[in-house]
C-alpha cells in the first residue's frame, strides 16, 4: 500500500507518511530501505536465525509474513482514529524496545492499533503503555513514568518490552498461525538475550509464547505446562543452566484496567516479583 499524505510527526514536526517507509527518520526505526523484509513464514526462519540483536530488530521491523495482519496493520494506519488524523502512523511491525542487556523482560501481546502502531514504539502512546511504563518507573526500571511518542526521550534500564506478535491484529486476536509464524522473532531475541533472569508474561498469550519460545530455544520447561494466572510462577533452565523465572500477571489492557481486574497494586506486586528473581536494578 502506498503512503498516505505526510503529516508532521507529533514530537519532531518531521512529515511522514503512512504507514511509515523504512529509513525516512524516524525516531527509532532501526531499518532502511536495503533491509530484507520476509514475505513467508520461511522467510522469517531464515532471517531471524542468522539475524544479532539490531538484526532482529531492523529485519522484523519490515516484515510482511502474514497477508492478513500487514492487511490490517496497513489499514489502520491510513484510516486512524479521528483524534490522531492529523499524525502519521507508523503501520509497520513494532520491533522490540529496551535495553538490550536486560535481565528482565516484558513479554506482552501484539501492538495496541492507535498506541504502537501509530507510535512505532511498543506500549508508547495509548491507555497499556501508561499503565505499563508508569509500573516500570515506579520499580526503577525506566526513566521516566510516560510513555507518549518515540521521541520522548524513554529508556529503560535492565528491562526490555517484547511482542510476540508485532503486528496489530483485528480485534487483537492473532491467529495461530500468525503466532507460529511470528514465533521466530522471539525465540531469536532470547538466544540474543544471555543476561535475562526473568520474564514477566502479559497475559496468557504471552505466557504461552514465552513458554513455547523457551522449548523452542532448548530451554528446560516443567511437564505438564505451567498454567497462565496473575502471580503465577515457574521456573525455566536455560541451555546453559542458569535459571529464568517467569512470571504472569493479567494485561494492562484498557478492558482490564478500567474494570479494576487488574489494579496498579496487583502489577506492582508481579513486578516486583520478577525484579526480585532477575536482580534487575
Ligand atoms: S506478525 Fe510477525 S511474522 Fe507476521 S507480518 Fe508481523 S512481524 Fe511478520
Amino acid at each position: 500500500m502506498p503512503a498516505s499524505v505526510p503529516h508532521p510527526h507529533p514530537a519532531t514536526g518531521e512529515p511522514f507518511g503512512s504507514p511509515v517507509p523504512p529509513g525516512v527518520g524516524w525516531p527509532g526505526d532501526p531499518a532502511d530501505g536495503r533491509t530484507p523484509a520476509a514475505s513467508t513464514p520461511g522467510d522469517v526462519e531464515r532471517l531471524a536465525g542468522a539475524a544479532d540483536l539490531d538484526g532482529v530488530q531492523a529485519a522484523s521491523s519490515v516484515c510482511r509474513a502474514c497477508p492478513r495482519l500487514v492487511a490490517w496493520r496497513e489499514e489502520v494506519a491510513v484510516t486512524k482514529r479521528r483524534a490522531y488524523a492529523g499524525e502519521p502512523y507508523w503501520g509497520r511491525p513494532v520491533p522490540s524496545f529496551g535495553d538490550p542487556a536486560a535481565r528482565l523482560l516484558v513479554v506482552g501481546l501484539a501492538p495496541g492499533a492507535h498506541g504502537a502502531n501509530r507510535t512505532g514504539r511498543l506500549f508508547t502512546g495509548d491507555r497499556s503503555g501508561d499503565w505499563i511504563v508508569a509500573a516500570l518507573h515506579r520499580a526503577g526500571l525506566a526513566t521516566q513514568p510516560t510513555s507518549v511518542d518515540a521521541a520522548d526521550g524513554l529508556a529503560l534500564v535492565g528491562a526490555r518490552m517484547v511482542a510476540p506478535v508485532r503486528c496489530v491484529p483485528p480485534d487483537n486476536k492473532p491467529s495461530t498461525a500468525e503466532r507460529h509464524t511470528c514465533a521466530p522473532w522471539l525465540r531469536r531475541e532470547l538466544a540474543l538475550l544471555p543476561d535475562v533472569r526473568a520474564v514477566l508474561a502479559l497475559g496468557a498469550i504471552g505466557w504461552a509464547a514465552t513458554l513455547d519460545a523457551a522449548r523452542d530455544a532448548g530451554w528446560a520447561v516443567p511437564r505438564p505446562a505451567p498454567r497462565f494466572g496473575h502471580g503465577a510462577t515457574a521456573e525455566l533452565t536455560r541451555a546453559d543452566g542458569r535459571t529464568v523465572t517467569l512470571v504472569g500477571s493479567y494485561h494492562v489492557s484498557q478492558q482490564n484496567t478500567s474494570t479494576g481486574r487488574l489494579t496498579e497494586s496487583m502489577l506492582d506486586a508481579a513486578i516486583a516479583v520478577a525484579v526480585g528473581a532477575a536482580g534487575a536494578r
